[in-house]
Parts: C-alpha cells; structure tokens; sequence
C-alpha cells in the first residue's frame, strides 16, 4: 500500500514552542494539543468554505468545523458581511440590543419546545446554568449524568462513574470539591435499571438529569427511542427535570433538534456552537413558567458581562437565516447519507473491521465488529491506536478530522461534491493502511 509523506508542519512546530511559553501544554484547550494522534498540532491560519490552511501553506478539507459550529464552513458570506456591518456600530454595550430579540425570534418562533431563552456565551456557562435553574426550581440538590456524556466543564459535571451500578461520582478533575462530586450521580447510557435504582436510592432529592440529546463527546453514542421515552417518563414521575443538552444537536438537527428528533419534551433545553455562528455564544432555554426563576424575574442568579454579545448576535442570526431556507437539513443530510453510504460499501467490500455510525450530518469512524454502541464502556480503547494511523494518512492526504478516535465529524453545507470525493478517496486509502 502506497504510504504518505509526512506533509512539513515546521512552521507549525515553531509556533508550538513558542506557544508553550504562553500556556499550559500550548494551547487553550487541552484536545488541541494533539495528543492523542500522531505529530506536532496545527496552527491554522485561514479558512475558506470547507478548507483550511496552516501556517505551513498545507491546505486541507476541514471536518473538525471548529467542533461543530461552522455548518455553514469557513468565511460564510452572510455572517462575514452582517459581522462587518454590525462592527461599525460597536462591539458591546452591556445594555440590551435589538440583535437580541432578533435571534430569539428566530430561535423561539421555530422551536416548539422552549418558550423562553437566555443568552451566555459558552456550552459550559449554559449548561451551568440550567444545573443552577433545575436546583432552583426543584428545590433539591442531586443532579444525574450519563458517562459518555460531556457538558463542559463546570464543577459539578467535571464527575465520572464511582465504583457500583449507582454511587456518587468521582471527581474527573483536580481542584473540584468531593462535596460537588457527592451531588453528582453517574451512571451509564442505556440502562434503564441504573434510572430506576437512582431514583429508587435517592427519592425526591434529583433535581434534573442531564443527557446530550445524542451523545456525541465520546463517539456517537445512538440511543434508542424507547431509552429516551423511559428516561423522560422516569424523571417525570419523580418530580425531576430532564435537561436535554444541545450544544452539538441544537440546530444540527433542524431547528428543533434532538427534541424534536425523538418526539419528547425535555424541561430545559441548552444549546452552543452553532447559535452563535463561530462567535461565542451558549444559552438555556424553558417553559415561561420554569424560565419565570431566573434573575430578575425570580431567584436563580445568572448574569454575564458580555452575554447577548451585539457582533455573537448578528453572526447568529446569519447563520440561523441561512438555516431557515426550505430544504437546507434534508440536501445536508442526503449529503452526509451518500457520503457514509459509498464508504460503507468500500468498508464492507473489504472486510474491514470499521463501522460509520451517523446521524444528521455527523458521522464517527468506530475500528469495531459492534453494529450498535449506545455506551461509552462499549468503545475499545485499544481501536484508538487505529484512528490515531487513520488521521495521520488523511492530514497527509489533505483531509482535516479531530484529533482524536473519540471526537465525531462534521460535514458543512460548503462541502461540496468534489471536496467530498475527494475525501472518499482518501478514506479509501487511509483505511488500506489502517488495516494492511
Ligand atoms: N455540552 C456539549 C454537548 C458540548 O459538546 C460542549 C462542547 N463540546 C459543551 C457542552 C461545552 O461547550 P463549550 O466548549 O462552548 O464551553
């Protein structure tokens, strides 16, 4: 099988030196630093539709999207232009804006499923602050997350399994208190006897459960709709809320996203990434009644210098106008489903032991036999060191994913037929090195 030269990345390597002399391991977030694939992480410095370029000229065909809000890809003209008319007028006021009330119309108008929003400006304040709004509105302090679910990284969520079917989590961070870990049951996705012995052990005292509407942090975890429909019954009957997070499936998903993909109604909804079209932006979302206990209106705190941001507004409403055209999800979807489906055929040809789990226009490569994953202790770590080979023959090829076998990929409306093509060749090629 023909290998691939290892494209330069000196300019890159340069700038990661100096870079770690700014921050901690070199970057600003640690999944960037590469280090769970092969070489040196990328400095880039432009993108344009579907492509990107590094500081060492290498271009390449992007499904990382800047983990989930570029659906519209790089340089959108729309955002681009609105963005720049909006700058002339200012950068933020800390007053309220018409750009606000724009983008909630156009959120709220086309979500049947929220009545009142909030604006932050991050996936992890958001999701803080649905925790803090469920705790308010139930009056009790117990919240449950699933293990293969991320919700950013606030205290009470940076906690992962203990050792039985239903304990209090452990911390997965230094620095948060085991108190905050003592409020924080995790259990595993898809297990309907660890919800009811939750609930059993801890009656009347969980305020909400957290789920991603399809957990999508640590592959493509796909649930099964009668899981779902459980979970929203289970919470229901004990006084709990259910918080459906969307940061990844807001909007990726349609306008009503996982919600609406599953037909059920969570009590808080939160959503990231893509409202803000690149900027940043979070927010949470309700019923007016359960909405009616944030500040001012009621006793839940929440407040922020630069939430409701004028320019995050403007590129959001971009982005959501373009969203909104008649038959954008459906041809984005069609497109995904051509692109998995010609792989699978090649997969299958093979005999390769790979599987493209898909929804929407996400996809994730799992080096299985398993047809079906819904758990994260389902995922061999060991299939890591063959995404790890994969990745490096596709940057070699000039295709772009995350950097990591646990991070799913996305396609934008600015891949094209070609970029796609494209891509599918060099799948082909990669996977025949993965498994020659
Ligand atoms: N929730 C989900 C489902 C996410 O995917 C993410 C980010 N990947 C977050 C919360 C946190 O968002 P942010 O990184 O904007 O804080």
């Amino acid at each position: 099988t023909a290998q691939y030269q290892d494209i330069s990345r000196a300019k890159s390597a340069e700038l990661f030196e100096q870079a770690k002399n700014y921050f901690p391991g070199g970057v600003n977030s640690p999944v960037r630093a590469f280090k769970s694939v092969y070489g040196t992480p990328l400095f880039i410095e432009r993108g344009d539709k579907a492509h990107i370029w590094d500081a060492d000229g290498n271009e390449f065909i992007d499904f990382c999207c800047s983990w989930g809000p570029l659906i519209l890809g790089h340089n959108n003209e729309g955002i681009r232009e609105a963005v720049a008319g909006q700058l002339d007028k200012g950068l933020s006021f800390g007053a309220p804006t018409r750009l606000e009330n724009e983008l909630a119309d156009l959120i709220l108008s086309n979500n049947t499923y929220i009545e009142k929003i909030r604006f932050v400006s991050s996936g992890t304040e958001a999701v803080m602050s649905a925790i803090r709004l469920a705790r308010g509105y139930t009056k009790r302090d117990k919240i449950v997350k699933f293990e293969g679910c991320y919700h950013g990284h606030s205290d009470s969520l940076l906690v992962k399994a203990g050792s039985g079917l239903v304990t209090f989590g452990e911390t997965s961070s230094a620095g948060v208190p085991k108190a905050f870990a003592d409020e924080t049951i995790v259990i595993a996705l898809n297990d309907k006897a660890a919800l009811e012995e939750v609930f059993r052990s801890f009656p009347d005292q969980i305020a909400a459960v957290i789920i991603e509407g399809i957990p999508a942090n640590n592959g493509l975890l796909l649930q099964e709709q009668a899981y779902i429909n459980f979970l929203r019954e289970i919470t229901r009957d004990n006084g709990s809320l259910l918080i459906f997070d969307e940061v990844i499936t807001g909007f990726r998903l349609g306008f009503q996203g996982a919600a609406h993909y599953y037909g059920i109604r969570p009590d808080i909804i939160t959503y990231g990434k893509i409202i803000g079209g690149g900027m940043p932006v979070g927010a949470y979302g309700a019923s007016k009644e359960i909405m009616g206990n944030i500040s001012p209106d009621g006793a839940v705190y929440q407040a922020g210098t630069l939430s409701g941001n004028p320019i995050a507004m403007t590129a959001g409403i971009a982005t959501l106008k373009q969203l909104a055209s008649p038959g954008f999800y459906e041809k984005q979807e069609e497109t995904t489903r051509q692109f998995v489906q010609t792989l699978r055929a090649f997969i299958a040809e093979n005999q390769y032991d790979v599987q493209i789990f898909t929804v929407g226009s996400i996809f994730w490569f799992a080096f299985t036999t398993q047809t079906s994953i819904t758990r994260a202790d389902e995922i061999d770590p060991q299939s890591m060191e063959k995404y790890k080979i994969m990745h490096r023959a596709l940057l070699n090829q000039g295709i772009y994913f995350g950097p990591s076998g646990y991070e799913v990929g996305f396609i934008s409306s600015a891949h094209t037929e070609e970029d796609l093509d494209i891509t599918i060749q060099a799948i082909k090629n990669a996977l025949s090195i993965v498994f020659e």
